[in-house]
């Protein structure tokens, strides 16, 4: 049988690894070294979901979506991330993380943010357990998103504008890479993905597996079975995939679905569809499909929704694209934005942006009536609404 999660070394099939400067071995081989006795014992357990049920508010709800099941013939379930605390399912990480960075004895945290989502989920677990907060944020992205800078602001954190490249996620990556190269001792970087060096794609796929941890229990009591037939999520870099997967990794009879931006269209250009349009390179520590060019250099990605245009996924789904245990659609702008817009009317949800592309996964494929298909809702909308309404049809 295949498997599908990490190995010793860090990589899924042939993706993954820690490629990373000298200067980091050490901090990145400690958290190697303890990432699962911290998560495997009793006392991070015990605060993580204690945390998770009190102040992120799960179990999130899995609800069964009356008008996208009749539109589709069977039954399809929202899997309620857009209800936690701060709005998606970045705070399952960055909860866990900072239980993380305790223990490690670590004072300062450092993040990466592109839309500031990420960032407002790292910057209100610091606020919580009183934590110095960096923030790293490309100026093009602290212009277009300042409500969420301010939100960190008022949170107590320091978002630092990167102003190197194109100044978005990408680069602000780069500038939080260097910062722990300079603070390896006293800083812990919370990522915000399934992404960069080992460990740190199977550490947030594990901390959001609570995503299916819940679906499996939930399943049982609303259908007396704990596996769907289909489950589909959006992947930017990929941790709500990668959650809601994680325990059904193993199950062939639950197909994955995963929806990737297509941004203007895969073929224009402007394009976050990294799984159709990326090869093998290395980004951020890690080896994975990255869109480039022929040269090696990286395409800057585009996509209406801040939270998918990563040029790079995780490696955890390269791979299972790569052993086709995973299927992947590209999704449009405007596919998403009509899927937001229709959830918005007729089931009285306004969802995320990147959310919205899983949902138009939907009008792709094809259901047998006894299918049971739960789509994880990732986030809410408040964040978009600018852009909702510059594109209205209401
Ligand atoms: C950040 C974000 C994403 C994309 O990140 P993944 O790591 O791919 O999950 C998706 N949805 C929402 C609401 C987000 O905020």
């Amino acid at each position: 049988m295949i498997d599908y999660l990490v190995n010793e070394l860090g990589f899924y099939g042939n993706y993954g690894g820690a490629y990373i400067p000298e200067i980091l071995h050490r901090c990145v081989n400690d958290l190697q070294k303890e990432y699962l006795n911290i998560l495997e014992s009793d006392s991070f357990k015990k605060d993580f979901y204690q945390l998770l049920h009190d102040y992120a508010g799960r179990p999130s709800p899995l609800y069964l979506s009356r008008y996208l099941s009749k539109k589709h013939n069977c039954k399809i379930y929202l899997k309620r991330e857009d209800l936690n605390h701060t709005g998606a399912h970045k705070i399952n990480n960055t909860v866990g993380q900072i239980l993380i960075a305790q223990r490690m004895g670590k004072t300062r945290i450092i993040a990466e943010t592109g839309a500031g989502q990420h960032g407002v989920a790292t910057a209100t677990v610091c606020a919580l357990m009183q934590l110095e907060c960096i923030v790293y944020m490309g100026k093009t992205d602290v212009e277009r998103q300042a409500v969420n800078v301010q939100k960190m602001e008022m949170l107590g954190a320091t978002v630092i504008p990167v102003t190197s490249g194109n100044m978005t996620l990408k680069d602000a990556t780069n500038e939080a890479i260097r910062d722990w190269c300079s603070h390896p001792a006293d800083t812990h970087y919370i990522i915000g993905s399934v992404v960069g060096p080992h460990p740190y794609p199977d550490l947030v796929a594990r901390l959001q597996s609570v995503i299916s941890e819940e679906i499996k229990i939930q399943l049982v009591e609303k259908e007396l079975r704990d596996a769907p037939d289909y489950l589909v999520a959006c992947v930017g870099g990929g941790s709500n995939a990668a959650g809601t997967i994680y325990h059904y990794l193993d199950n062939d009879a639950v197909k994955i679905v995963l929806a990737e931006a297509g941004g203007r269209g895969i073929d224009s250009g402007e394009s976050a569809a990294t799984i159709q349009l990326g090869k093998m390179g290395i980004i951020h520590g890690c080896k994975t499909l990255l869109m480039q060019t022929e040269d090696g250099q990286i395409v800057e990605p585009y996509s209406i929704s801040a939270g998918l245009d990563y040029p790079g996924i995780g490696p955890i789904h390269a791979n299972l694209v790569d052993t086709n245990r995973a299927t992947v659609f590209a999704v449009d702008d405007d596919e998403a934005l009509q899927a937001a817009f229709e959830l918005t009317r007729n089931e009285g949800i306004i969802p995320a942006l990147e959310s919205a592309h899983a949902l138009a996964a939907l009008n792709k494929m094809e259901f047998n009536r006894s299918d049971i298909v739960v789509v994880t809702l990732s986030g809410r909308g408040d964040k978009d609404l600018t852009t909702y309404f510059q594109n209205n049809n209401f």
